[in-house]
């Protein structure tokens, strides 16, 4: 009989056990925390943005994205999402963010712990795997309650990212054990640490902004949205949708800078159509400090930090600035220019960019390339999505395929 072993009982572990059960195998979750799913409870603020509907290969990171383009098919998703349907999650759709109905990520727990009840899947919690070695046809996984046995193994540890959840990236270790190689791993999904004098004059600043991010002088992405600043920087979702690509350029030495549009209401795509704006308001508010002609839609911290910087009082009226100032501050409030320094740690990350090769796996099974009957899943592997579901699609994905993959064992199996 085919004895299989999910080390991991995430969201990528659950998927790849369910699907891995037939009533002819046995299937056991090795989990070391003492519940299953910790993570998946913190997601989407605790409401779990399950999918998106944008599938877009340019939402997604790999080295591989070639590799990546096979296990995202049109097919694989919509068979995802028809298993969240079977199993009672009825989905809540904002702007293509998939919630479950009731609002809470304990629904998506509860419904794949009550899949792997009914299916007879084992699980087996407070329990680490510390090492797997193959011998002949088996492997003998080393764990913390003593040495077990398996024809198959499937490994969903999960990245380095939030590891108070139980991923701290021990399954890197297992992966170069077998022979595979990593993608360097870095924090994404992470607020940015920024150089600069200023940060405790913003500090608890929410504001709806556009963000272009620079790589090296060259523009590299837009985001609008509303950032959070910080004593230490910036962070808010098109921030996070940045950390990837800024972590990456850091580790080359890349001069990594953001420019905050911090009037995107104006759609303004030069600095003179912002010069313009404020020109009118002169017309009636011109003679009045300038603190006061620009806190109709500024932050009174941001003000102060913007004059500040372009030493201006704040007694000062507009119609008594040079021209010279009057567009220092328009440059300011179309273009705010911050560098960028580093990123927070792997505590403060939502997910990890890198991580183990997608070209040492089977695309259609996750299966190794290196060693028959083991598999990798989730976000071990280097794939990383922007904020919006993309990292539990992945690990849904990549999960149904393992537990599909261990099934070309079964002589009798009909998949
Ligand atoms: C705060 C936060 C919010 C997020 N929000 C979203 C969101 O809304 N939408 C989205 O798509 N993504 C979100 N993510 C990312 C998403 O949660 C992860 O990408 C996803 O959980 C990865 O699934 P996984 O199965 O690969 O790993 P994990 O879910 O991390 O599971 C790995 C499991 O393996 C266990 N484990 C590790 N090593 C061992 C071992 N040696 N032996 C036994 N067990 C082991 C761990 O304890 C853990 O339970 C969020 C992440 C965080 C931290």
């Amino acid at each position: 009989m085919q004895k299989v072993a999910v080390i991991g009982g995430g969201a990528s572990g659950l998927m790849a056990a369910i699907y891995a059960k037939t009533n002819r195998n046995e299937v056991v979750i090795l989990e070391r925390n003492n519940i299953c799913a910790k993570k998946l409870l913190m997601t989407g603020n605790g409401r779990c943005n399950y999918w998106n509907q944008n599938q877009s290969l340019e939402k997604y990171h790999s080295k591989s994205k070639l590799i990546l383009k096979q296990i995202l098919t049109q097919d694989y998703q919509t068979e995802v999402l028809q298993f969240f349907e079977k199993i009672g999650i009825v989905p809540k759709i904002r702007d293509g963010y998939y919630y479950p109905y009731s609002n809470q990520a304990t629904s998506i727990k509860e419904a794949l712990l009550s899949e792997v009840k009914s299916r007879g899947i084992g699980i087996i919690t407070n329990c680490m795997v510390e090492g797997i070695r193959k011998e002949k046809d088996q492997f003998q996984l080393t764990t913390s309650c003593g040495d077990m046995y398996f024809t198959q193994v499937i490994v969903a540890t999960g990245s380095c990212a939030c590891p108070k959840t139980g991923s701290d990236g021990n399954g890197y270790q297992i992966a170069t054990s077998f022979g595979h190689s990593i993608v360097p791993v870095l924090p994404s999904l992470v607020p940015l640490k920024i150089d600069a004098s200023f940060l405790k004059d913003w500090s608890g600043v929410r504001s709806d902004v556009e963000l272009t991010l620079y790589d090296n002088h060259q523009l590299v992405k837009k985001e609008r949205g509303e950032i959070q600043l910080t004593d230490y920087g910036i962070s808010g979702i098109c921030v996070f949708n940045f950390s990837g690509i800024v972590a990456r350029g850091l580790q080359n030495r890349h001069i990594m800078q953001i420019a905050i549009n911090f009037v995107p209401f104006l759609n303004a795509e030069r600095v003179e159509d912002v010069l313009s704006f404020l020109l009118q308001r002169a017309r009636y508010l011109g003679n009045r400090p300038i603190d006061q002609m620009l806190e109709g839609f500024l932050n009174y911290k941001l003000i102060y930090v913007i004059l500040k910087q372009i030493s201006i009082k704040k007694e000062n009226t507009w119609n008594t600035l040079t021209k010279e100032q009057q567009r220092k501050i328009a440059n300011c409030l179309f273009a705010f220019q911050v560098d960028i320094i580093d990123t927070k740690s792997f505590d403060h990350a939502q997910v990890c960019s890198g991580g183990m090769s997608l070209l040492e796996i089977d695309p259609l099974t996750m299966e190794s390339v290196n060693v028959d009957g083991l598999y990798f899943t989730g976000e071990l592997l280097d794939v990383d999505g922007d904020c919006g579901g993309y990292n539990l699609s992945f690990a849904w994905i990549s999960g149904m395929l393992a537990g599909k993959g261990v099934l070309k064992y079964d002589p009798n199996s009909t998949n």
